[in-house]
């Protein structure tokens, strides 16, 4: 059975008043909004972008996306989670003043932001699921409380996963900060000696004290590594490396088992849309993301995330001319989530793409 994604292509991303008309005429043909209840809270799941990340999505579409939500009767918020890693998203408080100085203050979205789990991150929300691989999944409370939730994912590559959109940014983002570590927790990064020039950027960046320096080379604690990856993020030499062959299929599969989480809570109130601009080899957690790999397409949106991030990567590909996101990665196969994330019954890989404008 094919699911049905819709598009608006625009080639435009400068004129932000533009792009933001095209998203109202978007959410309103879909009608993909039409679960919002009156009265009831309306979440929408977005990332604020690390600290000089121009990719996260643009504060006047999050406004437009909060405009349609309270035209619906419901009470809209912006919603997000710490991060595990170092930088400005570890806690709600610093997370709050980067998201404001992005953009996101109260006055440009008309709408509050609450952190899912809390000021520390702490907070958690168990949902069983029929996985021998994640028989509990751990959210943020936010997914039990909201009435209703929409994804709003910038579509962009991700060197754990190889791609990051609609699953990602309900399997990975409404997880709690134990359940992203134990979707992390299954990459085991590795030092290449020869490498390390013992910059020691990767120490000041690990919060979990796991690595140390040794005589040539840094030596990474497995006890202690929670696999956040912010030590390979950081690296000027890509001294760090990590398993790829078969940790990210698995990290993957357990972010769509996330995301069935997420859907089995919400659903039939939960819909998602991927912003196919400023499309990057990293993802909005690595700040400024110079290195586009793909040309603007437009905005794409569904009820269903699996055929979303589909067609997203369908669409990518042929505008790209190529896989940019397998180019940037070629050790993590993107089509691992999608694969895994059909097999569970999160949604469908076939789609009808419905064209608007
Ligand atoms: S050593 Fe492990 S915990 Fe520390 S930054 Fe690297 S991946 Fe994260
Ligand atoms: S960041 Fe890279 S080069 Fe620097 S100490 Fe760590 S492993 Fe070595």
């Amino acid at each position: 059975m094919s699911s049905r994604v819709y598009l608006q292509r625009i080639e435009d991303w400068k004129d932000f008043a533009g792009v933001a008309v095209s998203f109202r005429n978007l959410l309103e043909e879909s009608k993909i909004l039409d679960m919002v209840r009156a009265d009831r809270p309306a979440a929408i799941k977005l990332t604020f972008g690390e600290a000089g990340n121009q990719g996260h999505p643009p504060v006047p579409l999050v406004r437009e996306l909060v405009v349609a939500l309270r035209a619906r009767g419901g009470h809209p918020f912006l919603t997000e989670t710490n991060t595990l890693y170092n930088g400005r998203r570890k806690n709600a408080l610093d997370h709050l003043e980067l998201a404001r100085e992005h953009g996101f203050a109260f006055e440009n979205v008309g709408a509050p932001i609450l952190f899912g789990d809390g000021l520390l991150g702490r907070e958690t929300f168990d949902v069983t699921l029929p996985s021998d691989d994640v028989p509990v999944a751990h959210l943020v409370p936010t997914v039990r409380d909201t009435d209703s939730l929409v994804g709003l994912a910038h579509a962009t590559g991700h060197l754990l996963t190889g791609f990051g959109g609609a699953i990602k940014n309900i399997g990975m983002g409404l997880a709690s900060r134990v359940g992203k570590l134990e979707m992390h927790s299954v990459v085991s990064p590795l030092v290449r000696e020869e490498q390390c020039i013992l910059c020691l950027a990767c120490i000041g960046a690990c919060a979990h004290e796991a690595i140390r320096r040794g005589e040539t080379a840094v030596a990474i604690d497995g006890q202690r590594c929670t696999g956040c990856a912010e030590c390979l993020a950081v690296c000027p030499t890509g001294a760090i490396g990590i398993d790829w062959s078969k940790d990210s299929r698995r990290i993957q599969e357990r972010m769509a088992e996330y995301a069935l989480a997420v859907c089995r809570v919400l659903e039939p109130r939960i819909a998602f849309v991927n912003l196919l601009n400023h499309i990057s080899d990293h993802c909005d957690c690595i700040g400024p993301t110079p290195n586009l790999i793909a040309p603007d397409i437009g905005i794409a949106l569904s009820r269903d995330p699996v055929a979303l991030d589909q067609a997203t990567l369908d669409l990518v590909r042929e505008a790209a001319g190529g896989d940019p996101f397998r180019a940037a990665w070629p050790e993590a196969d993107a089509e691992a989530q999608l694969a895994h994330a059909e097999a569970i019954a999160l949604g469908s890989r076939h789609y009808e793409l419905v064209e608007t404008g």
